[in-house]
């Protein structure tokens, strides 16, 4: 498929991963069209497609979700959330369902050596990347802050959590695909036909795709302005996350610096690979393994996607294309100037 054909069929052309609707789906009835919504939350942008009579409803209580998420429970600036207050109080009680996510993300970060991390606060503090304030670190200031950084200082007994000696939470490497996994809830709750729920880098695919059952997932090119894309996949009802070293960074002397930060050296992750897809069967899931295959890079990352019985497509500097067995075979190159490995 060419390129310049492809875009024709991209019904959303800003975000990471691109969804399209297949040609099939021009031809559908009103009722089947979904009820699409477009907004701000969470420092990027999030977009429902509801199916089904009653997607406006659900679409209004998908927002609503979302802004609940991130102002009362996840946001490091709304002075209201819970997360805020463990940054003051250095411990806090929080529900049950931020309870499992740290879980998630704590058993991920053990299992993939530290390479994602939600204590790296104090080093994504000191970066400020994706603001105007973005600027590079003293070396010593980020020896001092990478003191702190150790996801096995952070405690949970019950429902409260408390921070070691320091230590910064930052979740933001998990919160979109949590709020996929609220969104999954909210649908299921009220019997929603089918839905397509992006926030940011990370998807949820709910239900079937009404025009023809499989959904088709483009994905960005990380060398290409938000609208291109390097190749497409399809897949069942799952989550989707990309971690990419084109979604916020900063340049200075002709050096760019992303937001991606390998707790071992408090700099940018340096793997050798721009861009990287999970598919896994949970929001938080994909979203913390998409940031720790980022940090380790492919070899690396074969076991933990195995154990967490997740696929990816890694993308290399120099445009090479790796995938899991099972994904690259529903994966086609729309790009010329990417090419598989081997
Ligand atoms: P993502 O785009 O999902 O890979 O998440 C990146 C965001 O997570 C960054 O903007 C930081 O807020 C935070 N972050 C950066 N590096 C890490 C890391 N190694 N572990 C956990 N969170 C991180
Ligand atoms: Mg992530």
């Amino acid at each position: 498929m060419k390129n310049k054909k492809f875009k024709e069929i991209i019904s959303v052309a800003i975000l990471t991963v691109l969804i399209v609707s297949t040609l099939a789906a021009a031809f559908f009835t009103n009722r089947a069209k979904p009820y699409s919504e477009s907004f701000l939350a969470m420092g990027t942008t999030f977009s429902t497609e509801v199916y089904g009579r009653n997607g406006k409803e659900v679409a209004a209580l998908l927002k609503s979700m979302v802004t609940d998420v991130d102002l009362n429970l996840l946001s490091r600036t709304s002075t209201a959330s819970k997360i805020s207050e463990l940054g003051r109080n250095k411990s806090a009680e929080l529900p049950n369902e931020i309870i499992e996510l740290i879980k998630t993300v704590q058993e991920i970060s053990a299992d993939s050596g530290g390479a994602v991390d939600i204590t790296v606060g104090e080093i994504t503090d000191l970066w400020q990347i994706g603001t105007s304030e973005a600027a590079i670190p003293d070396k010593a200031e980020i020896q001092k802050a990478l003191s702190a950084v150790d996801y096995r200082k952070l405690k949970i007994s019950g429902n409260t959590v408390t921070v070691g000696n320091g230590q910064t939470v930052d979740l933001g490497a998990v919160g979109k695909g949590y709020a996929c996994d609220a969104a999954a809830k909210i649908l299921s709750e009220h019997n929603a036909k089918a839905c397509v729920f992006s926030a940011g880098g990370s998807i949820l695919l709910y239900g079937k795709n009404p025009a023809d059952e499989l959904w088709q997932v483009a994905i960005r090119d990380p060398r290409g302005s938000a609208s291109d894309v390097f190749a497409v996949f399809k897949t069942e009802a799952g989550f989707v996350s990309t971690s990419g070293d084109y979604e916020r960074f900063f340049e200075k002397d002709g050096k760019s610096y992303h937001h991606i930060i390998d707790p071992k050296s408090g700099y940018p992750a340096d793997s050798g690979i721009i861009s990287v897809t999970v598919i896994a069967d949970s929001g938080a899931v994909s979203d913390a393994l998409s940031t720790a295959c980022f940090v380790l890079g492919y070899e690396k990352s074969l076991p933990l996607l195995e154990k967490y019985n997740a696929q990816a497509i890694f993308v290399t500097k120099d445009k090479t294309v790796l995938a899991t067995d099972e994904i690259r075979n529903k994966t086609e190159l729309t790009n010329s100037d990417y090419h598989f490995a081997g």
